[in-house]
């Protein structure tokens, strides 16, 4: 950020508006020391200055910290890009979440079962049998809630009914049922119960 820059547009901008640098310090209930500060370049208005700066300039934030009328043409599709970046960002991510919710969910469930087919069908003592299965049980309600929370956060659920997309909470997820990821839940937006498949994307 340029404070000199910034300081010469502040300056410009209230003589626009015929006010001096007193008129503009009084509405802001500060000392017009502050305001020859700012216009010098020494230093920049404090964030909670700045709204009411800005609306007494008739500018906006995007402006003041810029020291110039950011056109809004480029603005919008300056947002418009950030935007859609941070869509695609996010969908990625959310694949990977979803590639992870596989291994964990595959790694859980077949310790589980290997712990459990030991203690099963190999001889050992009692505790040991018992420890085993705890040990399994444990690994496997771990593994399980992970994986439901990864499937509950990554993209969405879409209704079917009225194509609504959500993200679900936790405890939706994890006691509905589903046939793959695809998950019998109440649609918060219709309210119909059905089948809520997958997406990644809104
Ligand atoms: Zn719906």
């Amino acid at each position: 950020m340029d404070q000199e820059k910034i300081g010469k547009f502040i300056q410009e901008k209230r003589k626009e508006k015929k006010l001096t640098q007193s008129d503009l310090a009084e509405k802001l209930n500060i000392t017009d020391r502050a305001i020859s500060k700012w216009e010098n370049g020494i230093c920049l208005p404090d964030a909670g200055t700045m709204p009411e700066l800005c609306k007494i300039l008739n500018i906006s934030i995007n402006d003041l910290f810029s020291g110039e009328i950011v056109d809004m043409k480029d603005n919008e599709k300056k947002l418009e890009a950030n935007l859609l970046e941070m869509a695609r960002l996010k969908e990625e991510k959310d694949k990977q979440l979803l590639k992870l919710e596989f291994v964990i969910g595959y790694l859980a469930s077949s310790t589980f079962l290997i712990l459990i087919f030991v203690a099963s069908f190999v001889q050992m003592e009692a505790w040991l049998r018992i420890m085993l299965i705890v040990v399994g049980l444990v690994i496997f309600a771990f593994g399980l809630g992970h994986a439901v929370k990864i499937e509950q956060v990554a993209g969405y659920y879409e209704c079917p009914e009225c194509n609504y997309k959500y993200v679900p909470t936790y405890k939706s997820v994890l006691w509905s049922q589903h046939i793959g990821r695809t998950r019998k839940m109440k649609c918060p937006k219709c309210g119909k119960k059905s089948w809520q498949k997958k997406v990644i994307s809104k």
